[in-house]
């Protein structure tokens, strides 16, 4: 039998691949997108086969063998596998990296997972009245989870949590006989007859109605759909009658959303519309759940996927429709190692097998609009909300014209007044987490600096410490000041923490809740304090960036916006875009049709032409706006970008890392740097950046492989951290 030589990616940081020898009892067994278990550096990895070949140029002698093969069926399909190498490419990130990304966890590791089927809840079938009418006066919350699984026989845990129900909820109804579980089948999705819920499907309106039938038109074929709606305008049932001839002609639909978007009103409709296997996979699902969901689209028995930006690598061999909602969301770009954005590949999937993808938001991103606005995707406007409620109306407070106190304007605190007594809740808004954003000393303006980062420590007065929000580490607070000896430190500015001191003070009659990274770090916190607010706990709601997304709070009908202004002058040129975004989202989450709802947003600059414009105009005329300034600019999305990130102990090293690459000519492309990151020392490291800008995508790519080979043979690249990251969002780091 001729030798057989494997081209394998292997999980390590190096853009290429590497050849195994394959042992002579498995010539002719191994096929592409196997995993098997080689040999590197001393350790043992598991890596995906790529490609088969009978011809070799390593010498012999210096080609390992594969070790073994997990002959277990879990591989990746000529697609997915011609998908995820697409990826790699589109983003110039190593290979190996890549498909380890795109694995869940445990088919990561040598020792072999557990991989039985998900136990799924049924409702029992000999259930007394009595059973029932005892739940009916004492357990209504118990009543309510026996309802949704005797309504949708088959639903996992993962699902019930997310929909906010608990274990001894479950386990309540299960030591009453009421539910039963049973080990899912394994079988192929097939759509059946009443599969579809049909008395909760709404009339669409004709707006929504043009947009259906597009999609519907569109199956079985590449593309593109942007749904601009505000919150409310009934994307969400235009999303759900999109997918019924999907789902009816045996295809399955994945669901992407953001970090935090899902919440449980929103998996509750797909779960009412549709008795389908519906399969989740977010931050919230622990390795082994994620397993089952990789493993359910594997084995063909999902039929919706709902999950955050990694389920685009889910194998899905049926897959007919992608959903992306809130495609705006910065959650949907991964930060670090693989930074690849999980809308923008969702595209590539959609147009690779040839399916529809509708990309939903109430504010687009200005490439997507772009895109919609050139022709090159279908575009689509709700501009109604459906029913009959009304937008919230924003309204600008200058806050250089009268007194304040606490960061609180005068203007700002009547109407928290008047909306407390009517008995509405007010949202307050501030994103920056702890008690005050630094401490310095009254005598000598001593600053407290994490020496890691030089940048001023966060106070965290109910901790007693000082954290560092860009590294982490951790201080006490000093008693007296290093620098003068003086005791008289004082916290400078606000954080969350403080407004809620202030706040509660302020409006001592009301209960005050604050809701940030702090508050929620217990596992099902969040959903407690969401669920207080919703049940009208609390009057006073203190939020960062957390509460923009995802939750609607009915009874909210005053959203105050406290600290916009760095946005409107930062160096990042998508600042002003994502402060509009944020303020139209917050917009969209309060009150509802009986009660519209009013967001005040404070600032000294009222007349910045950005604010004018949004508020007077809208968004939509705003991004318009914003898209000519980008477009004069040559700003993306009319160029295209790439970064590389390079880092050092000492700043001289990253510096004269990218003075010598930029040495170079690369055709069609810009070079801009060595400049300092915004953040130019974290973590005791020195940081510095080089943007690469293209006026076509095409010349960018061969201008970041020109790069990445002058890395090759630069003297400093190992003694620099360096990444490339293409279409970047984020340039603080
Ligand atoms: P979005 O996803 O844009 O926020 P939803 O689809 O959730 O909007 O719709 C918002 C509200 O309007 C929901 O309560 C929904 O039931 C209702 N709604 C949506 N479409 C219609 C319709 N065609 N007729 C009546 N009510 C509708
Ligand atoms: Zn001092
Ligand atoms: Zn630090």
């Amino acid at each position: 039998m001729s030798a057989q030589y494997l081209q394998v990616a292997v999980p390590v940081p190096m853009r290429q691949l590497f050849t195994y020898k394959v042992p002579e009892e498995l010539i002719s067994e191994i096929n592409v997108g196997e995993r098997v278990i080689v040999p590197f550096a001393n350790r043992q990895v598991i890596g995906i086969v790529l490609e088969i070949q009978s011809h070799c140029d390593v010498p012999e002698n210096k080609l390992k063998t594969i070790l073994s093969r997990i002959n277990d069926n879990y591989h990746f399909d000529p697609l997915l596998l011609a998908f995820v190498r697409r990826c790699a490419e589109y983003y110039h990130h190593p290979i190996g990296d890549v498909f380890q990304q795109a694995l869940p966890v445990l088919l990561r590791q040598v020792e072999q997972p557990d991989v039985a089927p998900t136990q799924l809840w049924h409702s029992a079938t000999d259930i007394t009245d009595d059973a029932l009418s005892k739940l009916k006066k004492r357990a209504s919350k118990q009543l309510a989870l026996f309802q949704l699984i005797a309504s949708h026989q088959g639903l996992s845990w993962p699902e019930l949590r997310t929909l906010n129900y608990n274990k001894a909820q479950l386990k309540a109804l299960a030591d009453k006989a009421l539910i039963i579980k049973k080990p899912a089948e394994i079988k192929t999705f097939a759509w059946q007859e009443n599969a579809l819920a049909t008395d909760n499907k709404l009339n669409l309106s004709v707006e929504q109605a043009v947009i259906v039938a597009a999609v519907k038109q569109s199956l079985n074929q590449y593309a593109c759909h942007l749904v601009e709606g505000v919150t409310g305008s009934g994307k969400t049932e235009v999303y759900l009658q999109a997918m019924e001839q999907v789902l009816a002609s045996h295809q399955q639909v994945l669901v992407l959303v953001p970090e935090i978007g899902l919440t449980p009103q929103t998996l509750s409709r797909f779960e009412q519309r549709f008795k389908v296997p519906i399969y989740l996979h977010h931050s919230g699902l622990n390795d082994k759940e994620r397993l089952d969901t990789w493993l359910s689209a594997q084995r063909g028995n999902a039929a919706i996927i709902i999950g955050t930006r990694s389920a685009i690598f889910t194998p899905l061999h049926k897959l007919g429709l992608i959903i992306v909602d809130e495609e705006h969301d910065s959650s949907f770009k991964q930060q670090d190692s693989f930074r690849y954005h999980g809308r923008d590949m969702a595209i590539m999937r959609a147009r690779q097998l040839n399916i529809p993808i509708v990309l939903g938001s109430a504010t687009p991103s200005l490439e997507s609009l772009q895109n919609a606005l050139s022709g090159k995707y279908h575009y689509h406007q709700l501009l109604k909300r459906a029913g009959n409620s009304s937008k919230a109306k924003i309204e600008l407070v200058d806050m250089a014209n009268q007194p304040t106190e606490f960061g609180l304007s005068s203007n700002i605190k009547k109407a928290m007044k008047q909306t407390l007594a009517r008995g509405e809740q007010v949202l307050l808004f501030l994103n920056r987490r702890g008690y005050a954003p630094a401490i310095n000393c009254k005598e000598c303006h001593w600053i407290a600096d994490c020496q890691r980062c030089d940048k001023p420590y966060t106070l965290h007065q109910g901790q007693q410490l000082l954290i560092c929000h860009h590294c982490g580490s951790q201080k006490r607070i000093p008693l007296q000041c290093p620098s003068c000896g003086s005791p008289r430190i004082a916290p400078l500015g606000q954080g969350t923490e403080q407004l809620e001191h202030r706040i509660s003070d302020m409006f001592a009659d009301y209960s005050v809740v604050r809701i940030d990274r702090d508050s929620t770090r217990r596992k099902g916190e969040l959903a407690k304090l969401l669920q207080e607010v919703t049940d009208n706990k609390h009057q006073l709601l203190i939020g960062t960036q957390m509460l923009a997304k995802g939750h609607h709070f009915p009874n909210v009908t005053l959203v105050l916006m406290l600290d916009i202004d760095g946005a409107l002058f930062s160096y990042d040129f998508r600042a002003a875009e994502n402060m509009a975004q944020l303020l139209v989202q917050v917009a969209g989450r309060a009150g509802r049709a009986s009660k519209p709802g009013k967001v005040m947003v404070q600032s000294y600059f009222p007349e910045h032409p950005l604010l004018q414009d949004l508020v007077h105009n809208g968004y939509n005329h705003f991004a318009r706006q914003a898209l000519t300034e980008r477009s004069q600019a040559l700003l993306p999305p009319f160029t295209f970008q790439a970064l590389f990130r390079a880092e050092a102990n000492y700043p001289s090293y990253p510096e004269k890392f990218i003075r010598q690459l930029c040495q170079v000519q690369y055709q069609g492309c810009e070079l801009a740097g060595p400049i300092p990151a915004a953040m130019e020392k974290k973590a005791g490291k020195f940081r510095y950046h080089l943007i690469v800008q293209a006026k076509s995508r095409k010349a960018l790519h061969l201008g970041v492989q020109a790069l990445l080979q002058q890395i090759m043979v630069n003297e400093l690249q190992t003694k620099v951290r360096w990444s490339v990251d293409i279409d970047p969002t984020d340039l603080s780091w």
